[in-house]
């Protein structure tokens, strides 16, 4: 068998791919951190710098990390929204309390 035959691939299926929220969810509530996490990703160049903040820090940014943190206080799950090289360097999960404290009428 030759693995050098020129038969046509499939196309790649998108890296991306767009996410709609309500606006009247908790997320889109918030200052659309999904934007911010999408516009503030590592290029393929510097797969571990921000393209927007380019400052020494590695990613995750400042701007990255807030809206992560906004994400999971939303109920959603961060490594949804980075490119799973970069699942590693996601911050740790806060710690919840053991049960949420009850409001007192
Ligand atoms: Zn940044």
């Amino acid at each position: 068998m030759n693995d050098n035959t020129a038969e046509p691939t499939a196309p790649a299926p998108p890296r991306e791919v767009p996410v709609l929220v309500s606006r009247s969810s908790r997320v889109g509530h918030s200052e659309d951190p999904i934007n911010t996490v999408t516009r503030h990703l590592p290029s393929p160049d510097t797969p571990y710098q921000c393209q927007v903040c380019r400052d020494s820090r590695e990613w995750p940014c400042g701007p990255s990390d807030t809206a992560l943190h906004q994400l999971e206080n939303a109920g959603l799950r961060r490594s949804d929204f980075v490119p799973d090289y970069l699942h590693d360097r996601l911050p740790r999960p806060a710690t919840r309390p053991p049960s949420w404290p009850r409001e007192t009428p």
